[in-house]
């Protein structure tokens, strides 16, 4: 019929660990046959944009043969398995729960042959390049997922109650990591968090995840085979809409699932752990690994690599790739760690950076680094609003007004998308800013850098030439009212909740 079709191929990364010929083998993809950018998303992983129909079996072979896989990127069933990124080598907490990370997303990831029929298979040979598992032979054997798979998506994060940078309260199934000792005695495992909702479904709603029980490494790949297995039985399939196993868990109450769990496990399983969640450890800037290496986090603006007018991230990539070779994490805010380098390499990253024109993460503004935005317009047939292209410049306004207010060091979490399906986590952030129709916005206040706790909607419809004074209006009773110092902006509107906040802020009262 003459149409012509394009793709998004998304590339699952568990933890977000690769290295920097994985990531020259995705840009060399963008350029030859994608919309010559490619985005790190909110998963840990990468996104082509604008991958012709014609062309799909080239890019997944390719990346495959670099040792990454699109299998399971997508679709019903364990998405790309997320962990705090931070390359620590001196605190073996974070390698153990990198290794867990990895575990976890080989025991999940479908076993079905038919990806490797359908995009690996060399034709002209009959050979298979298989990574990443697959099984030979006509019959499908899906242990995890029988033949049906789930009823919906299922995401898996692993974090510390000291780095939730994971956003692990988010995800279907969190792990929070317990240690002493620089050791993990086992983790609390919290079930039922997802942001996606639909507007015209008012029985659709975002939550965050509800600590069930808590379980030794040695149970983490059982327990959560039994939590997905529970999902894959009892989870609606009737509607979409509700499918998430949030709605199962609302609808049975976290005591009968649990009770479930154990069931399909075959035990019973210990009550959380009293934890305290205090801390986000983004990775950005320069720091010791703790085994005489050094890392470097460099915030990059909505994930988004590219060259761009002065502006040539991808350029400098290629650079640090040939010039220092280093390992890479990418990290759930949509940035990038250069890690394993030599303390002499510093020097040589800045300056190639910079003759590239990036901005290095410490001239970066505290509210730019805490931000993120979905891709919504013009690549998500979902967006109602714009939000990559729209969060930068609002920010460009932001910047100038908190500047002004002696605001501008203040740490707090700024996410948009261009829809209610919260693809960029705007439900629990210090601000949050969802497309609901055209050119209008619900902003959510209330939320936390920390991320376990949900804002809540300030003022529904903002248009969008309104945000930025309807923000700057909080932000001055914020600085003028704030208990102390150490009162975050989030923790603020939590305190004063929306009527405070409307009485004090919104001049149509
Ligand atoms: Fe698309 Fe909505 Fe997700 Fe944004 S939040 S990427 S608009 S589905």
């Amino acid at each position: 019929n003459g149409k012509k079709y394009s793709f998004m191929v998304r590339t699952a990364i568990p933890g977000g660990k690769l290295n920097s010929d994985q990531l020259m083998a995705e840009l060399d993809l963008c350029d030859e046959v994608g919309d010559s950018t490619v985005r790190i998303t909110t998963r840990q992983g990468l996104q082509l944009h604008g991958v012709p129909k014609g062309d799909l079996k080239k890019v997944i072979a390719k990346i495959n043969e670099v040792q990454l896989t699109t299998i399971a990127a997508c679709g019903d069933v364990e998405r790309n398995v997320m962990c705090s990124p931070a390359p620590y080598k001196g605190d073996p907490v974070y390698d153990q729960m990198q290794e867990m990370a990895d575990r976890l997303a080989s025991h999940l990831r479908p076993r079905t042959p038919a990806y490797y029929e359908l995009w690996l298979k060399d034709e002209s040979s009959g050979e298979k390049s298989l990574v990443g598992g697959g099984l030979d032979g006509d019959d499908v054997i899906e242990p995890l997922y029988g033949p049906t798979y789930l009823p919906r998506k299922f995401k898996t994060a692993i974090g510390l109650p000291g780095d939730n940078s994971a956003d692990i309260y988010s995800n279907d199934l969190g792990l929070m990591a317990i240690a002493e000792d620089w050791h993990i005695i086992g983790y609390n495992v919290l079930v039922g968090g997802s942001f996606g909702t639909t507007p015209s479904a008012a029985k659709t709603f975002p939550a965050i995840a509800m600590p069930m029980c808590f379980i030794s490494p040695t149970q983490v790949l059982d327990v959560a085979t039994a939590i997905i297995k529970v999902q894959r039985d009892f989870g609606n399939r009737s509607d979409r809409k509700v499918a998430r196993m949030k709605y199962l868990i609302r609808n049975w109450g976290l005591e009968r699932f649990k009770e479930k769990v154990e069931e399909y496990y075959g035990a019973e399983l210990h009550p959380p752990r009293p934890i305290h969640i205090n801390g986000h450890n983004d990775g950005m800037g320069w720091h010791a690994q703790g085994d005489g290496k050094f890392f470097y986090g460099l915030n990059v603006e909505n994930g988004r690599i590219k060259d761009e007018g002065s502006y040539k991230l991808k350029t400098a990539l290629r650079e640090i790739a040939k010039a220092l070779n280093p390992s890479l994490r990418l990290t759930p805010h949509q940035s990038i760690i250069f890690c394993d380098l030599a303390e002499s390499a510093e020097a040589t990253l800045k300056e190639i950076l910079r003759r590239n024109g990036v901005p290095l993460t410490e001239e970066t503004s505290a509210i730019r680094r805490w931000s993120m935005a979905c891709p919504a317009l013009p690549t998500c047939g979902l967006a109602i609003t714009e939000s990559e292209r729209r969060l930068p410049s609002m920010i460009d306004d932001l910047e100038e007004q908190l500047s002004q207010l002696g605001l501008a060091d203040e740490r707090f979490t700024f996410r948009m998308t261009g829809c209610p399906n919260g693809c960029a986590r705007p439900y629990n952030s210090d601000i949050g800013l969802v497309g609901k129709t055209v050119g209008k916005y619900t902003l959510f206040l209330g939320g936390r850098v920390e991320g376990d706790r949900m804002n809540f909607i300030y003022k529904d419809l903002v248009p969008d030439e309104d945000v930025v004074d309807e923000l700057v209006r909080v932000f001055r009773y914020f600085r003028d009212d704030r208990e102390s110092e150490q009162e975050s902006f989030g923790d603020f509107c939590h305190r004063i909740g929306k009527e405070g906040l409307l009485e004090k802020c919104d001049t149509s009262q």
